[in-house]
């Protein structure tokens, strides 16, 4: 929160800012006119908040910065409309945000396809890697450097907005990182989407590996914020295996936070399965998919493998191969009227994109200076 002895107040509560403005003498209501102008609006400079009077703008920018992130690069994939955005944080680490185009996003149901039309789904990064090393993702194998700030967070948001001029409607938590795992930072970041990016709760999503207490936590939490759970097998021995948090939070610890979950929100979760070849598509895997999926209403989401060669994986991850039999395992699920959603062959690349991010952490003050200057130029 302090950068240079100054208080940052980008990824600040309504609440926080309120703290920050009556510090200064200022009445509290001010913190709703400047949230807007950070949130809503999106400035980055004191001076462009005209209904602020000029010495108290002065005053601000004495004790305060609005200090985000820096844009290095976007790739735009042709093929299937995405685009990554690659982004530098204070010290130097570095995280990618994916901008998912209606066609191929997380697809749910319940929403209306004039809805689906309009919708473009950020997926945001939570930490800079990760610590619990799944063994088909990539970030995992970068190991875990450090949590992101709510700035950090809410600031992904708003780079690309800048960056594309175009409205983000939903927001999923499946970039880099274990988002449960920066819960207060997540739980902020939501909130800040909410009140300040005119996004709504329902259309906010956050995926898990299985941390059964935070499960639980956001069931508590009484916003609508939507629970996606990486389950990848239903069977205890299979799922440690590509999975080692199982090893601690085994499925029936999970299964009884998913159903207090849904006990509390009424909400259905979404399981995400990744078919591999000869691991989980199995009869036996898939019977006891289903059985599990009766027990908590749900659907599932069916994402194409997505290989992490590049990264070099050892031990089982290294031998890991998409099912060839991912039609047949979907007409199975469907059969026992499970909703089963597949994510198209575009998704793929998207998939690339939430389950492949893993950044070299080299510098490069160049590049990063040429991206600088184009991120102010469509600023
Ligand atoms: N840690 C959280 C969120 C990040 S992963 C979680 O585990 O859910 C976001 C999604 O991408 C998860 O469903 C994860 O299982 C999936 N994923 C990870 N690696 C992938 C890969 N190589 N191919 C396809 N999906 C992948």
């Amino acid at each position: 929160m302090e950068a240079k002895g100054k208080t940052n107040l980008l990824g600040l509560t309504k609440e926080q800012l309120g703290d920050v403005v009556e510090d200064l003498g200022e009445p509290r209501y001010r913190a709703q006119q400047i949230h807007e102008w950070l949130y809503a609006r999106g400035v980055t400079d004191f001076r462009a908040m005209t209904n602020l009077a000029k010495p108290f703008r002065d005053q601000l920018s004495r004790v305060a910065v609005i200090q985000g992130l820096t844009p290095l690069h976007q790739t735009f994939s042709p093929k299937d409309g995405t685009t990554k955005f690659l982004f530098a944080l204070s010290d130097d680490l570095r995280i990618e945000s994916v901008l998912i185009p209606p066609a191929t996003a997380f697809r749910d149901t319940e929403q209306q396809e004039e809805d689906e039309q309009s919708r473009l789904t950020l997926c945001v990064s939570t930490q800079v890697g990760c610590p619990l090393d799944c063994a088909f993702c990539a970030t995992g194998t970068m190991g875990f450097l450090r949590n992101l700030s709510a700035g950090e967070i809410v600031d992904q948001i708003l780079q690309v907005r800048r960056l594309t001029l175009r409205r983000v409607t939903n927001i999923v938590f499946m970039g880099m990182g274990e988002p449960l795992l920066n819960y207060d930072s997540v739980m902020a970041a939501s909130g800040i989407f909410t009140a300040g990016a005119g996004i709504a709760q329902k259309r906010i999503t956050v995926s898990t590996a299985g941390l059964p207490d935070r499960i639980r936590r956001l069931g508590l939490e009484k916003r609508k914020i939507k629970l996606a759970v990486s389950l990848h097998s239903a069977v205890d021995a299979t799922r440690s295996r590509l999975m080692p948090i199982n090893r601690r939070f085994p499925l029936e610890d999970l299964l009884a936070a998913v159903s207090e979950y849904y006990e509390e929100t009424g909400q259905r979760v979404t399981y995400e399965v990744i078919f591999f070849d000869g691991v989980n598509d199995t009869e036996r895997e898939v019977g006891a998919l289903i059985r599990l999926a009766r027990r908590v209403p749900c659907k599932i989401n069916v994402i194409p493998y997505h290989s992490i060669a590049f990264t070099d994986p050892t031990g089982i991850g290294a031998g890991l191969r998409p099912s060839p039999r991912l039609e047949e395992l979907v007409r199975r699920l469907r059969d026992h009227h499970l909703t089963a959603l597949v994510r198209s062959s575009a998704g793929e690349e998207i998939d690339a994109a939430c389950g492949q991010l893993a950044v070299r952490l080299s510098r490069s003050p160049g590049e990063r200076r040429a991206v600088r200057g184009l991120a102010s130029q469509s600023a």
